[in-house]
């Protein structure tokens, strides 16, 4: 969703409420990652001194295949972010800030930027999962073959 911040950018001490939720139409576009929810967002602008902060969390529900055993799952999330909004990109690029597209800006881009870098890359149906033997192929949290198994990730 577009927010304009015009009035953010402008006046100090003002502050702009935002929440909804991202369809789960537009999180299929989303590349190696199932979301078996709508994405919340709930979060605020506001000018502090002049300087624009955005904070916000997003929570959701997630598909993820077990690295270990290869079981489906669904684990929820329940994330929060903080950035500085800047107008325009005044000298460097400063990859702490956000930078509005002249007065408005995507928040939707942001979460999911800000989501796809903090969500685990490897994900393990529980902390202890035994994984699947090498040699047979069973659940080892199910039951136990004869084989020896190191599956030390
Ligand atoms: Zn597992
Ligand atoms: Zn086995």
């Amino acid at each position: 969703m577009k927010i304009n911040l015009k009035q953010i950018f402008d006046i100090v001490g003002e502050s702009k409420k935002f929440g909804y939720e991202i369809g789960t139409d537009e999180l299929e576009g989303v590349k190696g990652f199932t979301f078996s929810t709508p994405v919340s967002l709930e979060g605020r602008f506001y000018n502090r001194a002049g300087v624009v902060y955005l904070e916000y969390s997003a929570a959701f529900e997630m598909l993820h295949t077990c690295d270990r055993c290869l079981k489906e799952f669904s684990k929820n999330y329940d994330l929060s972010f903080e950035h500085i909004v800047v107008p325009s990109v005044s000298n460097s690029d400063n990859d702490d800030y956000i930078v509005a597209d002249g007065e408005s800006i995507e928040v939707n881009e942001i979460a999911l930027t800000d989501m796809l870098l903090s969500l685990p890359t490897k994900v393990l149906c529980r902390e202890d999962c035994k994984g699947l033997c090498m040699v047979c192929g069973c659940d080892l949290n199910e039951k136990q073959c004869d084989h020896l198994n190191n599956n030390e990730l």
